[in-house]
């Protein structure tokens, strides 16, 4: 079975003359394979194309995947957005009292997923427009069935708090008019002090910052009495704290109704979610939602890259955890010394002590929000100076904002600015590959969405020519895979260059995989900070999940690290011991 997708966004019929159609072998001998719908653009049949490949390569755009899928998979189409649009093969279950989570890269169908459950999309099974009595039909015999049934008659009530909160900031509204209505529980401002926002009631929407809208977001959609609910990322802006936190309150609301999550943060969804569907595929053409697994399993699977119910391969290369502190290399000269420097904003103020940072390592930062990390960041990069102390570095530095903003140029011209190598092979397979942005380099800067930005902001850092490379919240808004495939391809530009990257994450797992050595802050979020380190990491990881009161048990088969719940028997012999996480 073959199916052909178009991206309809990057089809531009203005700028070309039809090469699909044109070069289609199947066009000149007479047959309609290829021929141009009302909008302009084409229809590839489905019936009629055997899949040669030559209208790929000759699109100028890109804009067409032709791909061959297994047989079983025939039975089962969820949904297909039109001719050539993309397509979603299965459903997840969504069960009471326990919440489902939903792992898988973006584009791959899990909006659209949550959007049937949710009863914002009827599914059309591939078909022009099945009947309700046809789709409960399909799902005969399955949890989904009564589940359709009730969405048939608008008999469910769904609520969801969407994945880009940062829509919310353009408003200007303010925080209590945005939360009025929403208190159908009458919990609202039990759940407002356990996020601790009370403090946001009186501001504008406009004025909060990304982890206040993303803590509000959640409350807001918490707080309503609803059958279903649908969290699309809650981690985005949230230290681990505040990751935590929210993940238990969505926990207990679980309790008497159904939850769906999707979570790029494995630790957190690892903690949260009581099942997980894997979604695979290619992204922007067709996803596979698979059935349902035991959490523990079904990330254990996801990061084997392995799926043996499926029989299906989703990585190449399985993704390790070091079991054990990396040892501590001796003798590795420094890059730079800095000496010790204070910054000072009203009502904040930021201590470092000194320190050195080490030719060829990648230094994490971990600690919570608004503790000064990003300030520290800028003071190294030279980007703002202290109000104590000085700090020239003498080495040259590349720097990524935590904060990033689109320019009106396109990915290739801004990768052009900072490097020569564009176009070179090495090039492709140390950054346009593992970053996939192929696609992404003759499209403008300014129309990119969260995670494509993220990437080229990444690329770009890397790829001007510096000493020391300092990356703030690489991990924001990108998925699983893209933040697997970021982390390799900085150790390894690390390595490969002997150069020193410095990374501010909150993301366990890539702070894991990234870092030899750690800075911890610590201090009260917005009054006062303290840099502290570096340490090695095993010092580091302790320090950092001492103060945040977590521990970290490791996986039997995989040893990826797992959160232990507070006061379990292994939380309270690793608090005694003082071994938060490497045991
Ligand atoms: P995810 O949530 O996994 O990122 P989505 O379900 O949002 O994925 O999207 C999957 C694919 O479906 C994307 O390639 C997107 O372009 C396409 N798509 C989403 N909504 C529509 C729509 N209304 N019409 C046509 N295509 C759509
Ligand atoms: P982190 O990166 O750890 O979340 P930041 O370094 O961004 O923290 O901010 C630390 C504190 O300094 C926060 O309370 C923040 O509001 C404040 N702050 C940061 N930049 C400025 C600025 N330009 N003017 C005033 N206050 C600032
Ligand atoms: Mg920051």
């Amino acid at each position: 079975m073959r199916i052909a997708v178009l991206n309809r966004d990057r089809c531009q019929p203005k700028k070309c003359t039809y090469e699909c159609q044109r070069f289609c072998p199947r066009v000149r001998t007479g047959d309609a394979t290829v021929i141009i719908g009302d909008d302009g653009k084409p229809i590839i049949s489905e019936e009629l194309c055997v899949g040669c490949g030559i209208c790929i390569k000759k699109c100028p755009f890109g804009a067409i995947t032709i791909i061959g899928l297994p047989e079983e998979l025939r039975e089962m189409e969820t949904h297909r957005y039109g001719a050539n649009g993309f397509a979603l093969y299965g459903l997840p279950i969504p069960q009471k009292g326990k919440v489902t989570g939903i792992l898988g890269p973006n584009g791959i169908g899990k909006s659209t997923a949550v959007r049937i459950l949710a009863g914002a999309l009827k599914p059309n099974l591939g078909e022009e427009n099945p009947s309700w009595d046809e789709i409960i039909g399909r799902y005969r015999g399955s949890e989904l069935q009564e589940y359709m049934r009730k969405l048939s008659k608008d008999k469910l009530l769904a609520v969801q708090k969407p994945q880009d909160i940062d829509l919310l900031a353009s408003r200007s509204s303010k925080v209590s008019e945005f939360l009025k209505g929403v208190d159908e529980r009458g919990m609202l401002n039990e759940l407002l002090t356990r996020l601790d926002i009370e403090h946001v009631l009186d501001r504008r929407l406009s004025e909060l910052s990304g982890g206040e809208l993303q803590r509000l977001a959640i409350v807001a959609c918490a707080a309503r009495d609803a059958d279903f609910y649908f969290f699309d990322e809650i981690t985005p802006y949230l230290d681990i704290h505040q990751r935590i936190k929210a993940a238990r309150l969505i926990q207990e609301l679980a309790e008497k109704r159904t939850i769906v999550i999707v979570e790029h943060d494995l630790a957190i969804l690892d903690l949260l979610a009581d099942a997980v569907h894997i979604a695979y595929g290619t992204p922007g053409a067709y996803g596979v939602i698979t059935h349902p697994k035991g959490i523990r399993v079904g990330i254990n699977e996801y990061l084997r890259g392995f799926l043996p119910e499926e029989n299906i391969r989703i990585r190449p290369r399985e993704i390790k955890f070091e079991v054990h502190a990396p040892r501590v290399q001796k003798g590795i000269p420094p890059l730079v010394k800095f000496d010790a420097f204070t910054k000072k904003y009203p009502g904040f103020v930021l201590d470092a002590k000194g320190g050195e940072i080490l030719k060829g390592e990648v230094l994490g930062i971990v600690g919570p929000n608004a503790i000064g990390k990003s300030t520290f960041a800028k003071v190294l990069a030279g980007v703002i100076m202290p109000d104590v102390g000085s700090i020239d570095l003498k080495v040259k530095i590349s720097y990524k904002p935590q904060y990033l903003r689109g320019v009106d140029v396109t990915v290739e011209t801004l990768l052009r600015s900072a490097t020569k190598e564009l176009g070179t092979s090495h090039y492709n397979t140390e950054v346009i590959v593992p970053l996939q942005l192929e696609r992404l380099l003759d499209q403008s800067v300014a129309e990119l969405s969260g995670g494509e930005l993220q990437r080229v902001a990444i690329a770009t850092c890397l790829s001007r020519e510096a000493d020391l490379y300092i990356l703030d919240e690489p991990s924001a808004h990108l998925d699983v895979e893209q933040r697997t495939l970021a982390t390799r391809m900085m150790r390894r530009f690390a390595e490969n260059n002997e150069v020193s990257i410095l990374v501010v994450d909150h993301d366990i797992y890539m702070i894991d995989l990234l870092s030899d050595r750690l800075m911890v802050f610590e201090g009260e979020p917005g009054k006062r900070g303290e840099a502290l380190g570096p340490f090695d990491m095993r010092d580091g990881m302790n320090r950092f999940l001492k103060s945040a009161d977590i521990t970290f048990r490791r996986d039997e088969d995989t040893k990826r690290p797992r959160v232990n719940k507070p006061d379990s028997r292994l939380d309270r012999e690793q608090k005694a011991k003082g071994e938060y996480y490497y045991q």
